[in-house]
């Protein structure tokens, strides 16, 4: 494999966790240790490892951690009560309700019944709004994970066509505003597509970035981009395998179809996901920094 072209997600959540150490120790010298709470309904195998995985990273760097697990039937106004009873909680500064939830509480709901100063999801509307008109608080994590990933390889995105498939509230949109800001870093010209786009690899074999964020397994091959173009694969899908678990990880992307055309690629595992996790971490820290008097 050639590795040179591989922009490791692994690599810069180390160099990521290591800029926390000094913020942390900030906090700590005026009693601060930032609290993350995540709130999993019903008994979803692949949330419950998500959740498991989150605590652990936080225990892993100080941070408090609680998990609350409430039944599948659990009403919307238990669930309410219980996100009431965290905003007034000191000890933490996040709150994230994992998705999906189930289809009688409504998301949307949910989301905004979060003290917006204590969504380190960045879904909720306010948030939502303080990242388009330019002035970000909460930035939802897998988008600030990748702009993190073009820096910390100095790919600049200034003049370069993007183009992001997906448009979902969690990434493809919000990804689509943070590549076409006008700020450090950013300043790439974008489209956004999705399953209703007409011809979409006339936008994407023009694109010297393309971001896939749609949750189809290998979809985007070699003659859907452009030479020497960028990719980023932030999809992930369970596909059967023959190993122990009968299951593996693959991206978007058809890796092997396209990994000789490309100038730089996101792997699958190892590229977006570890970054998803570390600006979790970084969004629980910048929540318990505003608490600093
Ligand atoms: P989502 O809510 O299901 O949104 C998928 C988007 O893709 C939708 O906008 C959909 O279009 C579009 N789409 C679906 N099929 C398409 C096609 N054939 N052509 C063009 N567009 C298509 O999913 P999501 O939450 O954004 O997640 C997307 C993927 O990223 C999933 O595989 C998910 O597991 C993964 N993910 C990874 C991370 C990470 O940390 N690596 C984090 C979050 C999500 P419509 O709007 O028209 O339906």
């Amino acid at each position: 494999m050639d590795t040179s072209k591989v922009l490791s997600g692994k690599d810069t959540a180390v160099a990521v966790y290591a800029s926390f150490k000094n913020r942390l120790d900030i906090l700590s010298k005026r009693g601060i240790i930032p609290g993350l709470c995540v709130i999993l309904v019903g008994d979803d195998p692949a949330s419950q490892i998500y959740v498991k995985t989150k605590s652990k990273k936080l225990q892993s760097l100080g941070l408090r951690s609680k998990n609350i697990y409430l039944n599948n039937d659990v009403s919307q106004n238990e669930l309410i009560q219980t996100i009431n009873g965290l905003n007034q909680d000191s000890n933490y500064h996040g709150i994230l309700v994992q998705m999906p939830l189930p289809s009688h509480i409504d998301s949307q709901l949910i989301i905004n019944s979060i003290d917006s100063t204590k969504d380190v999801d960045g879904f909720h509307p306010e948030n939502v709004g303080w990242l388009s008109i330019g002035e970000p608080r909460f930035i939802p994590c897998t988008p600030k994970g990748i702009m993190k990933i073009f820096k910390h390889y100095n790919i600049e995105l200034i003049g370069k066509d993007i183009v992001v498939i997906g448009r979902s509230n969690i990434v493809g949109r919000p990804m689509s505003v943070l590549v076409s800001s006008n700020g450090e870093w950013s300043n790439g010209t974008c489209t956004i597509c999705h399953s209703r786009t007409k011809n979409l690899e006339q936008y994407t074999r023009n694109a010297d970035v393309v971001i896939s964020a749609i949750g189809k397994p290998n979809y985007l091959k070699a003659d859907m981009i452009k030479k020497g173009s960028i990719i980023i694969d932030v999809g992930i899908n369970r596909v059967e395998a023959e190993n122990d678990k009968g299951y593996k990880i693959i991206g978007d992307v058809d890796y092997n179809s396209v990994i000789d055309k490309v100038s730089f690629i996101t792997p699958v595992p190892g590229g977006v996901g570890p970054m998803t996790i570390a600006m979790l971490v970084e969004n629980t820290i910048e929540a318990a920094e505003q608490n600093i008097p």
